[in-house]
């Protein structure tokens, strides 16, 4: 490495995210230098497959052209404004009811952010706000799920259910408590069936709410597929049940879809796969494909006007960051959306879902994996026979990388969620790499 090397000064003067510092001060990081279609280049001309679409994110892939014309096009026009103080801009306003049109149920507002931390975040105040708007100032907590993520900053993070996540950090709040992981397949009993085993999840979220008393429970969140805990989709029944018992017992349901959104299970949102309706949807990543942080909170009429009524009564809704609803973001996110439907790229994952699966069926029966896992365009491989669990998924990871293949592993699984402009060739391709990589990690371990 060379000491004026990216590399070098990377290791000197950047403290890495999600990472061991020391590690990262050891070996460094790999620095990619551009992207095009689903691939990306590294500094050395290495070519890798983005077999996670960066992270989770890239539904129309690297180097589109018409967003960078967008962003170009808006930054000429009004780089930036802000919406304090009764201003507003068009760009924010047309994607605002471009997503209203597209969701398939009734939904009433949508106010945007940066990214999905700050939207889940600013959803948690939201609740407490509009409990303290209906007068039950004590129904503020809110569940969570073990494996659930929904991002880093302080309710977001306690919202999350990863150990790493709330180590160290002092999270979750008090207020924030958490349910059982709903993975059949990580979490099932032996000869339990997959109706049993949702009725047991189903009894875990009934108990906790009494255990707790539904009086002082605001909000439950929930990925309709779990993302960054190791993409785990739901037993069948799940969503169905969870949302009787919210409903019986008046909690508001929080989708958060910052993986799932925008095409990713085959339906423009997971919410349809899953005949989820809740009262606020939390919408990032896929939203402009990463190209600009963006997020998007959008609420139903009952979730709005006890909000609206309190903002009123003190003269403010106190919440608002210098970049919400940011003018060249919300610009690059519509014509992202655009993209999105001018190319079918839902289409184009629904179809490909079934080979995609069957790819991911066919790496399980590779000596190394367990099982696998996915729906639409995302998934894993659970791997096994590892001395200490939870490294499995990274050491398999670095050999795909590697050989070429940019995925992720989580704890001894490997997640695949490519662009959703890939092809049956690519998807072939990918999935050659994966299975070269594991028979080469095999081999090694002999
Ligand atoms: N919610 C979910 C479901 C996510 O997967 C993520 C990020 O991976 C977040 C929220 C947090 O988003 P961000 O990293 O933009 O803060």
């Amino acid at each position: 490495m060379l000491p004026n090397s990216t590399e070098a000064r990377d290791i000197r003067y950047q403290m890495p995210a999600a990472a061991d510092m020391r590690k990262h001060e050891e070996t460094g990081s790999v620095v990619i230098e551009r992207g095009e279609g689903i691939y990306v280049y590294d500094n050395t001309g290495k070519r890798y497959i983005e077999g996670l679409a960066g992270l989770w994110s890239v539904a129309v892939g690297f180097g589109e052209p018409r967003l960078a014309k967008a962003a170009f096009d808006q930054m000429s026009k009004l780089p930036y404004y802000h919406q304090f103080n009764y201003k507003t801009h068009g760009p924010s306003v047309d994607l605002a009811e471009k997503l209203l049109s597209l969701i398939p149920f009734p939904m009433s507002k949508v106010h945007f952010t940066s990214s999905g931390s700050e939207a889940n975040d600013l959803v948690a105040k939201m609740v407490w706000y509009r409990s303290n708007a209906m007068g039950r100032p004590e129904k503020k907590k809110i569940i969570g799920r073990i494996k659930g993520y929904h991002g880093v900053t302080i309710a977001a993070g306690s919202i999350t259910g990863i150990e790493r996540n709330h180590t160290s950090f002092d999270l979750p709040l008090d207020r924030m408590i958490h349910t059982s992981c709903p993975s059949y397949e990580l979490f099932g009993k032996e000869g339990e069936s997959e109706a049993d085993f949702t009725a047991r999840m189903l009894a875990d979220l009934e108990a906790l709410i009494e255990r707790e008393g539904a009086d002082t429970i605001a909000a439950m969140w929930g990925e309709p597929v779990m993302g960054a805990g190791g993409v785990l989709p739901p037993p069948a029944g799940y969503w169905a049940g969870v949302q009787a018992i919210l409903r019986k017992h008046d909690i508001l349901l929080v989708a958060d879809e910052v993986i799932c959104g925008f095409g990713r299970t085959g339906k423009m949102f997971a919410c349809e796969t899953y005949d989820i309706v809740p009262d606020v949807l939390v919408l990032s990543k896929q939203l402009s494909s990463s190209y600009l942080p963006l997020s998007a909170i959008v609420i139903n009429d009952a979730f709005y006007q006890p909000i609206a009524d309190e903002s009123h009564r003190i003269g403010s809704f106190g919440h608002g960051f210098t970049a919400s609803g940011h003018p060249v973001a919300t610009a690059v996110g519509l014509e992202n959306v655009k993209i999105i439907e001018e190319r079918d790229l839902v289409g184009n994952a629904a179809r490909l879902a079934q080979m995609f699966q069957a790819g991911i069926k066919d790496l399980a029966t590779h000596p190394l994996a367990d099982h696998a896992r996915g729906v639409g365009l995302i998934g894993a491989v659970e791997l096994k026979g590892w001395d200490k669990p939870g490294q499995a998924g990274t050491a398999v990871a670095d050999r795909m990388q590697a050989e070429g293949l940019i995925i992720r592993g989580i704890g001894d699984a490997i997640c695949f969620c490519p662009p959703l402009i890939i092809t049956e060739a690519q998807v072939t391709e990918m999935f050659a790499i994966a299975r070269a990589a594991m028979d080469a990690v095999a081999a090694e371990r002999g």
